[in-house]
């Protein structure tokens, strides 16, 4: 048996997937029982009638060249959320198994291990120490029945990188016990590269990558997983058969095209700019008591009084994120980098 397979829940290693009508685009389709005619003012390119293609071969292209791995390696899927769902759902077994997680960070690592049935072990990120990773009370958490740890880096709300090395040397350490799952959701907008290059050396590394956010299509709800191909195949016999709508195949291909990527890229300088804009005017602003310096297009700021800032920033029309309830932040927003007129907006109402 494979590390894989041993490390998998026995019963996903062994289940025969559902067999969806098979993808012969040549041929004409009498055996998926769709309708013969496209909706009347249907302009998508293969028809609204047709189930889109699983897995397409197009967008799987794609991805892999845009986050440079192979198409082998790369699982396509509803948002990174879907590859979460996924990953919690092939390698937990219910009641028995669990995932590690380090708070503060993103939510849904818990409640899809929740969801599964799978125990959530937290070690928290050190705050004092600018919520570095506690390499050393990882190792000591992850006993035989912890699968998956899950890290975000930059880490969704705080904002920092976590220390590269850390990470390779955790892996390593757990080769072939557990998997460990880096959420980098926002490293476009971070200084660093993304570890998915390290995936083919360190089987037991993955990478989750979006286009919700850099990429600004949240919307189309698009996101991968970049991991050993063994894993990648294991997942695609779990993933529903129709995952990707075929919207969401055409909106991305349009839209990450050479110079639709140029035009992304220019939009990131500006998103960059103006973070370092909030980031030099927030802390001099009297009610504000410390921001934390952000790799992601986000900002957290400590306050005097959060709910009353909450409250001036409703009545300027604008929503920020409240992250009172997250461990350790019990006076801090989450501010996400709007346009310069929204960023000064903001300001204006907390000045
Ligand atoms: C926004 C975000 C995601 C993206 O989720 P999608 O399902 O791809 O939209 C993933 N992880 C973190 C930490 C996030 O903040």
């Amino acid at each position: 048996m494979s590390w894989v397979q041993e490390l998998a829940r026995p019963d996903i290693v062994a289940l025969k997937p559902y067999e969806h009508a098979s993808w012969e685009p040549s041929l004409e389709r009498l055996h998926a029982n769709e309708l013969p005619w496209r909706p009347a003012d249907d302009d998508s390119r293969a028809g609204l009638n047709r189930y889109p293609e699983p897995q397409p071969r197009a967008l799987v292209a794609c991805l892999a060249q845009l986050y440079a791995v192979t198409p082998g390696s790369l699982l396509v899927g509803r948002g990174s959320d879907e590859a979460i769902d996924l990953l919690t759902r092939a390698f937990c077994r219910a009641g028995c198994d669990a995932v590690l997680v380090c708070p503060p960070t993103f939510g849904m690592y818990s409640v899809s291990a929740r969801i599964q049935g799978a125990t959530v072990l937290q070690v928290p990120l050190l705050a004092a120490d600018g919520f570095a990773l506690d390499e050393q009370a990882l190792l000591d958490r992850c006993t035989s029945t912890v699968k998956l740890i899950f890290l975000c880096s930059p880490n969704n709300p705080t904002g920092n990188l976590l220390d590269e090395a850390a990470i390779l040397r955790l892996a390593r350490r757990l080769a072939g016990r557990a998997l460990v799952v880096i959420d980098e959701a926002y490293i476009e907008f971070a200084t660093r590269p993304s570890l998915a290059r390290r995936v083919a050396e360190l089987p037991n590394l993955a990478i989750l990558r979006t286009l919700s956010k850099a990429h600004g299509l949240a919307g189309a709800r698009c996101g991968a997983l970049i991991a050993d191909p063994e894993i990648i195949a294991l997942l695609r016999k779990i993933i529903p058969p129709y995952a990707i709508p075929q919207l969401t195949l055409e909106a991305v291909l349009d839209r990450l095209t050479p110079e639709a990527r140029a035009a992304s890229r220019a939009r990131l300088e500006m998103l960059l700019a103006e973070r370092e804009r909030l980031a030099r005017a927030l802390p001099r602003l009297t009610g504000i008591t410390r921001i934390w310096p952000s790799a992601a297009n986000f900002v957290l700021a400590e306050f005097a009084d959060a709910g009353a800032a909450l409250a001036r920033a409703r009545a300027a029309r604008l929503l920020v994120r409240d992250a009172r309830g997250y461990p350790g932040l019990g006076r801090a927003l989450r501010i996400t980098v709007g346009t310069p007129e929204q960023n000064g907006r903001l300001l204006e109402a907390w000045s």
